[in-house]
């Protein structure tokens, strides 16, 4: 089952979720928050970006694959993460979000990260991810710390960019998926 979309401006992309109990079941949700990112041609999709104030995102890196090999096949299920271990060596990729709509910038990123996780049967693991991936995970891993790709802007372009986004979303944006929008 599909969800729509929370867009950034809602309290519930603005603050930091709740762990999960470990074991509960949590299939369910897991199976709508894929079926909502695949319905919106996301790679990954975070809980607060279906209202769901808790510590679990998917993603599935596949569509990467022409450009990024290693994408191919990825599709995991992180629940209680931590990221343990950051890399000092950082590159630059143009990211999106399904939250901010027609909004594409540069965010620099560590490169290489080390994280402990769940996945939905509850399997403990801690791995290290680079490249596209561990981008992606950083992308998703913000969205449960309550900070969206805006956050990751220099001081003075998130100045410049959030009033206007705001804006932008509260009069009401057009998307392909089911959204809600901020009052
Ligand atoms: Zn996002």
């Amino acid at each position: 089952m599909t969800q729509p979309i929370y867009i950034y401006g809602n309290d519930v992309l603005h603050k930091k979720v709740e762990n999960l109990t470990p074991h509960q079941d949590i299939t369910a949700i897991v199976k709508n928050m894929f079926d909502t990112m695949y319905k919106a041609e996301g790679v990954g999709l975070a809980a607060p970006q279906i209202g769901q104030s808790i510590s679990l995102f998917v993603i599935d890196t596949d569509e990467l694959s022409d450009e990024y090999p290693e994408a191919k096949g990825v599709k995991m299920v992180f629940a209680n993460a931590e990221i343990v271990e950051y890399s000092q060596e950082t590159w630059t990729y143009k990211e999106g979000c399904l939250s901010l709509p027609d909004f594409r910038e540069d965010i620099v990123r560590p490169s290489k990260i080390k994280i402990h996780y769940f996945d939905e049967a509850w399997n403990e693991y801690e791995k290290e991810f680079d490249g596209i991936i561990a981008r992606v995970i950083q992308h998703e891993y913000d969205h449960i710390q309550g900070k969206t790709m805006v956050d990751r802007l220099s001081p003075l372009r998130r100045q410049l960019v959030k009033p206007k986004l705001l804006k932008r979303f509260r009069q009401g944006v057009s998307t392909q998926y089911a959204a809600i929008n901020p009052k």
